[in-house]
């Protein structure tokens, strides 16, 4: 593979103006408030379109998750038509409006860093594009034309705009072509893009899953040999690019994809050697993760980041653990908490992960001690924790995936909670006949200080 330059030509696009009739969206599919920021913006003069995933998204017949508007408007002049606008980003400034709950992005056309607009002068230039010696782009605010910003869009299916003035689709890069043929192509050299942002490789993966398609050879070879540059992207950014990853509803298909492509390793370090061999329970257990994730995404039901993270991190710990408790001597207790901290420090160089998830992996964690521990009121006492269904369902997979006594106990819990007062009575007294007598000597010494009354 070339190294590619940086330039780009401007035959690289072939620009095709689809009609209604060809592309086949309708209004109906679209947002009313990114209709309204279309109008607004339209009205003032500027131009707007609906770009990227929601035009890919209605050309596929698909239900877009969000509506992004491209004008040729500069941020402060978007500001100044939308009462309800807050600008953002300082890597990529754009604009937000806000309607309740829904927020439409509108970006201005992104032009070469090579280029001035009549925007902006020479000097200016300087300080809103910036590339490392690596040629990643570190900041991208340098404003162009329709077509400069269509080149520098990702894939060939993203870089399709909609215009509500006409009810046209200006399809850059032969975008329905690709949809047709379920292929997923960078546009330009891959090398060079994959470079100016290491993320694609990512965005590739994912898009393959969710859109079914396939990546193209070219786009695909380059990233088994650059993916180690997943490790220079700040970990802030990379918590919301990976939760997308598991969150699509096609999170096992997207993960195996990931590991064919040697992309879990600069993102888990500590998890990857563990998933070499691919009948490890290691490599069982998150695949079962991920396909009850993608259960509850397919059936409407909430996740939480904090519950994959956990999963992710958890046989790295029980590693640690273990290796802690025979090289330093610890106990099980301090040596998990030791792990516990260690493992997440490290991961967290890798993905920021924000507290509130972080604090929930703890808990589900800790859990996890706690569990097996049913005596007395414990049982009921796990029973209210905040925590408690997450922690049980971990256990449930845990027990899945290892059998034997965990899945003994993650099927006591089971059968706990659905049982009524005396059930649950009667289950713990049985627990206490079986178990009981061999594991809690201090206890037994305890009651002979203070024997029960006589019934
Ligand atoms: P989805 O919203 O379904 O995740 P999307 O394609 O809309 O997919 P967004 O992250 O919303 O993805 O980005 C919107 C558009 O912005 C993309 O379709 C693409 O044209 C462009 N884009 C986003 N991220 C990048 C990137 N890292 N490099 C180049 N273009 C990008
Ligand atoms: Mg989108």
């Amino acid at each position: 593979m070339t190294g590619g330059s940086p330039e780009y030509h401007s035959e690289l696009l072939d620009p095709v103006v689809l009609s209604r009739a060809e592309h086949g969206i309708s209004r109906e599919g679209i947002s009313d408030n990114a209709l309204k920021v279309l109008y607004r913006l339209n009205s003032a003069g500027f131009d707007a379109y609906l770009v990227g995933g929601c035009v890919r998204d209605l050309m596929m017949g698909l239900h877009p998750k969000d509506f992004d508007v491209v004008t040729n408007a500069t941020p402060d002049e978007v500001k100044g038509l939308f009462k309800n606008c807050r600008l953002i980003g300082r890597r990529f400034r754009l604009a937000h409006i806000v309607f309740g709950r829904e927020i439409i992005e509108v970006a201005t056309f992104r032009g070469h860093h090579q280029s001035a607009t009549t925007k902006q002068n020479e000097k200016a230039k300087e300080t809103l594009g910036k590339q490392s010696q690596e040629g990643q782009i570190l900041r991208d605010n340098v404003f162009g034309t329709i077509e400069e910003d269509a080149e520098r869009r990702d894939f060939t299916v993203n870089a399709m705009y909609y215009r509500v003035t006409d009810f046209t689709v200006t399809d850059f890069a032969r975008g329905m072509q690709a949809i047709k043929d379920k292929r997923l192509a960078l546009i330009g050299d891959p090398e060079t893009r994959y470079r100016e942002d290491p993320v694609r490789m990512l965005r590739a993966v994912r898009f393959a899953a969710k859109l079914n398609m396939r990546i193209s050879d070219e786009s695909a070879d380059a990233i088994h040999h650059l993916n180690s540059l997943l490790s220079n992207i700040p970990p802030a950014r990379l918590f919301e690019e990976v939760i997308k990853l598991f969150i699509s509803g096609q999170g096992l298909e997207t993960y195996k994809l990931m590991l064919e492509f040697g992309l879990i390793q600069p993102l888990f370090p500590q998890l990857a050697p563990l998933l070499v061999d691919p009948n490890s329970r290691e490599s069982k257990f998150i695949e079962q993760v991920l396909i009850n994730t993608d259960n509850r995404i397919n059936t409407g039901q909430r996740v939480t980041p904090a519950f994959l993270y956990a999963a992710f991190l958890w046989y790295p710990i029980e590693e640690h653990c273990q290796k802690l408790m025979d090289e330093a001597g610890l106990i099980q207790f301090d040596a998990y908490n030791i792990a516990m901290n260690d493992v997440l420090h490290r991961q967290i160089q890798r993905i920021m992960i924000p507290k509130r998830f972080s604090s929930m992996m703890r808990d589900i964690w800790q859990l996890q001690l706690r569990l097996p521990k049913r005596f007395g009121r414990r049982a009921y006492q796990l029973l209210e924790h905040p925590k408690f269904r997450a922690a049980y369902d971990f256990l449930l997979i845990r027990g899945q995936i290892e059998g034997g006594s965990l899945l003994e106990l993650a099927d006591w819990w089971t059968e706990f909670q659905e049982a009524d007062v005396e059930q649950r009575k009667a289950m713990l007294i049985k627990l206490r006949e079986e178990e009981g007598g061999q594991t809690k000597r201090p206890r037994k010494r305890r009651s002979k200080k203070r024997p029960k009354p006589q019934q």
